[in-house]
């Protein structure tokens, strides 16, 4: 997400006249898009503000400017705590950069944090910073309605808002044009995509149709989806269409009722599991991949245990895992209290990394000797010999090139694989 935000900035800037720059020692203005869902990713934007502290004496032209969610959460207090800061811009903001810049060149500190019910940046065309120019984000909406007690992202992104769906649809058709093969539709919860215009309306699974409709050649991810809201029909919609990927990021945070209840997430783990067997029999072969909280706020061993048998049970291909961290003003930090000791977390996110590995290496192990269609994004990091792609599954395989390139689709054996990669050879 802030990938695409970054783009719809360079984008607002580029408009007037800058130029974006990969050596930051030439910069003139640097902008720091920021995340704010754990303390660790706000540490992580303290010590890069030391690091670059360095670049400002000499260059009293340098502007610093903070934008995102810790823009949005810390809002004037960072300009005290961070005195290289010069610019402090919310996720709603990003069209007054321009004049928040001048009044940062002219000596002032510039704020504006405001959060907007209507903003899509809907009209703006992103100017793409990735690097292989194969696969791209498209944001589709902005902000979150739900309410999990642990999460920040409702307070610093605002309210939930769909984007018109017709300039959806053009972003697409202009990356196709430019040779991307590969979108990723972004929301924080996309099953609840809305857009209601002359009695007509488009919920997600009529959005993502229209997408895949837009050529054959063209693959379609999306993330994420809420396990609450997940539709047969979302899942009627991937299994008819060949190009829209077969995986599924469906975040489960914890195998336990009781803790999820807690969580506010709005579904037990039962409703959990029942979807996952829909995934499995309306769309045989899809992986799944989920994001897991350990030590939230009460949990027991037995919560922890619950955790490790659902994942067993779903065999995970992939998870993002996460130690919890308290965030100031979440309904969690104002509600319950943080109190899973520091190291009961460790030892529990431990365990969960130690279970998902193994569940990765088997999903891998499970698709040797098997044939799978790979979109091409780049040499493989290894060898120029060799190239580097996903399956429709998202999992990486490499082999060697023999004359293909960046952006075309190739049929592959895998032959092994190693925990993270499949390794094989074009059929
Ligand atoms: N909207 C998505 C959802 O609900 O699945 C994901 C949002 S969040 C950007 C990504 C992940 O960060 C969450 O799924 C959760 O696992 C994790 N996360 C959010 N708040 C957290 C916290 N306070 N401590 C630890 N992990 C957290
Ligand atoms: Fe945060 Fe929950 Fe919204 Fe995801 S659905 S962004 S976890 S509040």
């Amino acid at each position: 997400m802030n990938v695409a935000d970054s783009e719809v900035v360079v984008s607002i800037l580029t408009d007037q006249g800058y130029c974006h720059t990969g050596d930051i020692k030439e910069a003139e203005l640097i902008l720091i898009n920021t995340c704010s869902i754990r303390e660790n990713a706000e540490q992580r934007i303290r010590g890069r503000l030391k690091a670059i502290g360095h670049l400002k004496k000499g260059n009293d032209k340098l502007v610093i400017g903070l934008i995102g969610c810790m823009a949005e959460r810390l809002k004037e207090k960072i300009l005290e705590e961070e005195n290289l800061v010069d610019m402090v811009v919310g996720p709603d903001a990003y069209r007054q950069l321009p004049s928040l810049i001048n009044e940062a060149e002219s000596g002032h500190k510039a704020v504006n944090v405001l959060l907007s019910r209507e903003e899509t940046y809907a009209d703006i065309p992103p100017v793409r910073l990735d690097k292989n120019g194969v696969t791209s984000f498209v944001s589709i909406m902005r902000g979150c309605n739900n309410m999990c007690a642990y999460c920040v992202v409702p307070y610093v992104r605002g309210a939930e808002r769909s984007r018109n769906p017709e300039s959806i649809l053009n972003e697409v058709k202009d990356l196709l044009n430019k040779g991307y093969r590969e979108v990723t539709l972004l929301g924080q919860n996309v099953d609840s995509f809305r857009w209601e215009e002359n009695n007509h309306l488009t919920d997600f699974p009529l959005l993502l149709e229209k997408v895949a409709l837009i050529s054959p050649s063209l693959r379609v991810r999306f993330s994420t989806s809420h396990p609450k809201d997940i539709s047969d029909d979302l899942l009627k919609t991937m299994a008819r269409h060949n190009n829209i990927c077969k995986h599924l990021h469906l975040p489960v945070q914890s195998g336990s009722s009781r803790i999820l209840k807690l969580m506010n997430r709005e579904y037990s783990s039962e409703w959990y599991t029942d979807r996952i067997k829909a995934v499995r029999s309306i769309i045989p072969g899809c992986s799944v991949s989920t994001d897991i909280i350990a030590g939230f706020c009460t949990e027991r061993e037995e919560d922890h245990q619950a955790t490790l048998a659902l994942m067993e049970w779903a065999g995970f291909d992939f998870a993002y895992m996460f130690r919890y961290s308290e965030r100031p003003g979440t309904k969690a930090a104002r509600k319950y209290k943080d109190d899973v000791p520091d190291e009961i977390k460790t030892k529990r996110l431990n365990e969960i990394i130690a279970l998902q590995n193994k569940l990765s290496s088997r999903s891998k192990k499970q698709d040797v000797g098997r044939i799978f269609e790979v979109l091409i994004e780049d040499f493989s990091k290894r060898s120029q010999d060799h190239l580097s792609g996903r399956t429709s599954q998202n999992k990486v395989a490499v082999f060697p090139g023999e004359g293909h390139k960046k952006g075309d689709y190739v049929n592959v054996l895998v032959e092994r694989c190693t925990s993270a990669t499949l390794i094989g050879k074009m059929v």
